[in-house]
C-alpha cells in the first residue's frame, strides 16, 4: 500500500510540475507579444517621414503630417 501511495503522489506532483512549467510559458509568451507591441499607434508624415504618435498627427484622408505646414506644402506638391 505505501508504495503505490507513494507512486500516486509522485503523479500528481509530477502532473503539478508539467502544469506550472506550461503556465509560466503562456504567461512568458504573452509577456514578450505585449512587449512587441507598440504602446501608442505611429503614423509617418508623408511630407518628411518623421513618426510621430497618431493622436498628435494631422489627418487629411489617409495621410497623416507632422505638422499644418507639411501638410500644406504635400497638398501644394501633388497639385501642380
Ligand atoms: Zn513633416
Amino acid at each position: 500500500m505505501g508504495l503505490r501511495f507513494f507512486i500516486t503522489i509522485l503523479g500528481i506532483w509530477l502532473l503539478f510540475i508539467v502544469i506550472r512549467n506550461a503556465y509560466r510559458k503562456r504567461l512568458a509568451a504573452k509577456a514578450e507579444a505585449d512587449k512587441q507591441r507598440p504602446a501608442v499607434d505611429m503614423v509617418q508624415c508623408k511630407q518628411c517621414g518623421t513618426h510621430l504618435p497618431r493622436h498628435e498627427a494631422l489627418c487629411d484622408s489617409d495621410d497623416y503630417f507632422c505638422s499644418q505646414e507639411h501638410l500644406l506644402e504635400y497638398k501644394k506638391d501633388i497639385s501642380h
